[in-house]
């Protein structure tokens, strides 16, 4: 299968060859000729599978098919993202698709000034990506008219959801005109993601590329056991001893994320955080110095992180397993992407073995464990409830989820932990052959995706 099959014109055809992208992915193949009918569409789509092109090539080639004389402040297809860097990232490809089209882009979102965006919307754009909430207030201000909107993609809208933006989204579906196309993508389907389609779309065509609830079989997924005074120490070394040069590490709180990038940095590993409490400026500028090498380590929490899209990136650490299993997925998610290979390790200490447990379940694997010499655990240390930071856990993962990993830790710990350690201990000599032939084939990984 080749782009050319698809049914998308030169203009588009000429910038997707200019990516060096040759086969359409999955998502691509099934999603953009049903866009290009005009048909309503459920996708279920884990993170990296190509899901942006597919919704933003036939969007930009329906939009190519008339040319409507829109009135002040008008649009013709939004998309709503949960946060800002994807939104900024689904601008991007929006630009990059389309640079050889006469249509006009903008992206919206808050933690900016909103008075550029307005002059933007005043001189006329057809596509607008947005966050929900500057949307709103734009639209409240009479700066943004939906009425005449020919399409409408709400992107992980399961995240949209989690992030508790489910009243901010009912607002954006009663602006929006009767007669239009909607498109809804989501990594799962919760009993509100379907009520969220049957009020948006219209008998919609499903569509899934995965599994749900799956990770990506590209991800090799391994796990360290160790104490979590131990994490810092641990985490420097692995990424040091492997000349490790570009890697996504997790974190559950924004306080541990900042503790963490300073640890990094006093070991001479050029790192930054990113997280809800840092400007947009500061998140922008760590992404891009993420991107371009300038810094080897990015630290970011949940939300933060959702969204980054980085080609070909080599590793993700969960330095701390997420309260939410899903977000796990999501997570990982970040490496692997579009067919590339990655790897995801979690260091997991005795507090988080349920946390473990409910993501393996999750996945429907176990992951391997692997063990690095000097970093054994100490099986008398005892499983502690996770503390989440005063007001510096993820919004979700703070509140009811949160308590399920602290009820772990308290009632069920002791006997985990010591199964657990045990798995750990007996993997030692097993496992630190993978190590050191790991590290060559790591190392290659990062090699090969430097050059490129
Ligand atoms: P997404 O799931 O949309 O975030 O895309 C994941 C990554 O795959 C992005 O880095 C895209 O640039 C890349 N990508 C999208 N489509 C293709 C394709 N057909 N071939 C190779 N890479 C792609």
């Amino acid at each position: 299968m080749s782009f050319t099959k698809l049914g998308l014109s030169e203009p588009i055809l000429k910038a997707i060859d200019e990516q060096g992208y040759t086969t359409p992915t999955p998502i691509q193949a099934q999603a953009i000729p049903l866009v290009l009918e005009r048909k309503d569409v459920l996708a279920g789509a884990q993170t990296g599978t190509g899901k942006t092109a597919g919704f933003t090539l036939p969007m930009l080639e329906l939009l190519m098919q008339n040319k409507p004389q829109l009135k002040k402040y008008q649009i013709r297809s939004l998309v709503l993202t949960p946060t800002r860097e994807l939104a900024a990232q689904v601008h991007e490809s929006i630009e990059t698709y389309g640079k050889y089209l006469p249509l006009r882009s903008t992206v919206i979102f808050g933690g900016v000034g909103i008075n550029p965006q307005i002059a933007k919307i005043k001189k006329g754009v057809d596509i607008i990506i947005a966050t929900p909430g500057r949307l709103l207030d734009i639209i409240s201000q009479g700066f943004l008219d939906l009425s005449c909107l020919e399409m409408f993609v709400l992107d992980e809208a399961d995240r949209m959801l989690d992030m508790g933006f489910v009243h901010d989204i009912k607002k954006v579906l009663k602006l929006l005109p009767a007669s239009k196309q909607s498109l809804l993508f989501s990594a799962t389907f919760s009993k509100e993601i379907k009520q969220l389609a049957d009020n948006l779309l219209d008998t919609p065509t499903l569509i899934e590329v995965a599994r749900r609830n799956t990770s990506s079989e590209m991800i090799s997924q391994s796990v360290h056991f160790v104490d979590k005074g131990k994490k810092p120490e641990l985490l420097s070394h692995i990424i040091g001893s492997n000349n490790w040069t570009q890697v996504l590490v997790f974190t559950r709180t924004k306080h541990g994320a900042n503790k963490l990038t300073k640890k990094l940095e006093f070991d001479g590993i050029s790192a930054a955080a990113i997280h809800g409490n840092k400007s947009q400026g500061a998140r922008t500028k760590a992404l891009a110095d993420f991107k371009d090498g300038s810094i080897r380590v990015l630290v970011a929490t949940d939300i933060a992180a959702r969204g980054i899209d980085i080609d070909q990136l080599p590793h993700v650490i969960n330095f701390e397993l997420p309260n939410v299993p899903e977000d796990y997925v999501h997570r990982i998610g970040r490496t692997g992407r579009a067919g590339n290979e990655g790897e995801a390790l979690s260091l997991v200490c005795v507090d988080e073995h349920d946390l473990l447990k409910n993501i393996q379940k999750l996945i429907k694997k176990e992951i391997k464990v692997i063990a690095i010499d000097g970093y054994d655990v100490d099986p008398s240390i005892k499983a502690e409830p996770i503390q989440n930071g005063r007001g510096g856990g993820q919004k979700r993962g703070g509140g009811q989820r949160a308590g399920q990993g602290q009820r772990g830790g308290n009632s069920r710990g002791g006997n985990d932990s010591k199964s657990s350690n045990q798995r750990g201990r007996n993997s030692n000599n097993r496992s630190r052959g993978d190590v050191s032939r790991g590290d060559a084939r790591k190392q290659g990984t990062t090699n090969r995706s430097r050059n490129r």
